[in-house]
């Protein structure tokens, strides 16, 4: 099932897609959250309900909003996940390349999530090097500690796309990652959620990114180092991981930062992520802030 976070006459409501329209699924729970949390059980009647409700409109005539527009807590994220990403970044930076022992993990603060079609502000004054990072997230379904990574897949509700934009000059002047990666804006979110049983394995999805039509990133995600049980495990230990957390796995190689010479997003600029079976986010530069 594709789930989605909607808006109607001003309020957000969480729907279904079914035919190319949005089945809308307040009936069953209000919320996305409320949904996840539900558990199976309530899954099983979103998906009754969705396969024979009437549609409430067509989907291209949908607002969508982040299929979780206000995590409960900070979206979680892995830095430096694909070998070859991590290879740029220690290149650029004139490093050696390390290939990190265990995970690297950073969050990105709850009021930087957007629509996955929402304008990314643009503020010179505060950033001028705004980057992108194509990934897939994996979303909590249910709570867990110390999950092994045997047991770990169980614990997926379902997966979506984010950008994980980037301020290159802040995540530089402030050392820890979280302020250069949590301005307004910089965490498009969607199109919707994607069901963990449509998504057999989520280790062999194409993942890409565009910017104004011009490929950028172009790899798999079987080329992650730490692969979702692995996170999970690493994520989990002495640590309670809740439903509706969201888990973003870390980008390929193409960054703008990482080039030679470096590329990064200008107002009006389209950038576009897309991961197999997921779908694609396309979000625009907003003209620069006065
Ligand atoms: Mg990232």
């Amino acid at each position: 099932m594709k789930l989605v976070t909607y808006q109607l006459h001003g309020v957000s409501r969480l729907g279904a897609v079914r035919d190319g329209a949005v089945v809308d699924l307040t009936a069953v729970a209000p919320d996305m959250l409320t949904l996840i949390e539900s558990g199976a059980e309530g899954l099983a009647q979103a998906e009754a309900y969705a396969k024979t409700a009437s549609p409430t409109l067509p989907l291209n005539e949908a607002t969508l909003l982040a299929p979780i527009p206000m995590p409960r807590r900070n979206v979680m994220c892995l830095g430096l996940n694909y070998v070859e990403h991590a290879k740029e970044s220690y290149t650029a930076r004139g490093q050696e390349t390390k290939i990190p022992d265990f995970p690297i993990v950073f969050t990105k603060a709850t009021t930087d999530v957007t629509g996955p079609y929402a304008a990314i502000p643009y503020d010179t004054a505060v950033s001028t090097r705004i980057d992108w990072e194509a990934e897939m997230a994996v979303i909590i379904g249910r709570q867990g500690k110390n999950i092994r990574p045997e047991d770990a897949m169980p614990y997926v509700f379902g997966y979506t796309i984010i950008n994980d934009v980037s301020a290159r000059d802040l995540q530089t002047q402030h050392k820890q990652y979280f302020k250069g990666k949590s301005l307004d804006g910089s965490c498009p979110m969607g199109p919707w959620i994607v069901t963990a049983d449509e998504i057999p394995d989520p280790h062999q999805l194409a993942i890409t990114s565009r910017v104004n039509g011009v490929t950028k990133q172009a790899s798999n995600t079987r080329y992650m180092i730490f692969d979702i049980p692995a996170i999970l495990y690493h994520l989990s230990r002495g640590m309670t991981l809740l439903p509706g957390d969201i888990i973003a796995t870390g980008t390929p190689s193409g960054v703008g930062f990482a080039r030679q010479p470096p590329e990064f997003l200008a107002p009006g600029d389209v950038v576009e992520c897309e991961v197999e079976k997921l779908g694609v986010i396309r979000n625009t530069l907003a003209p620069e802030q006065t």
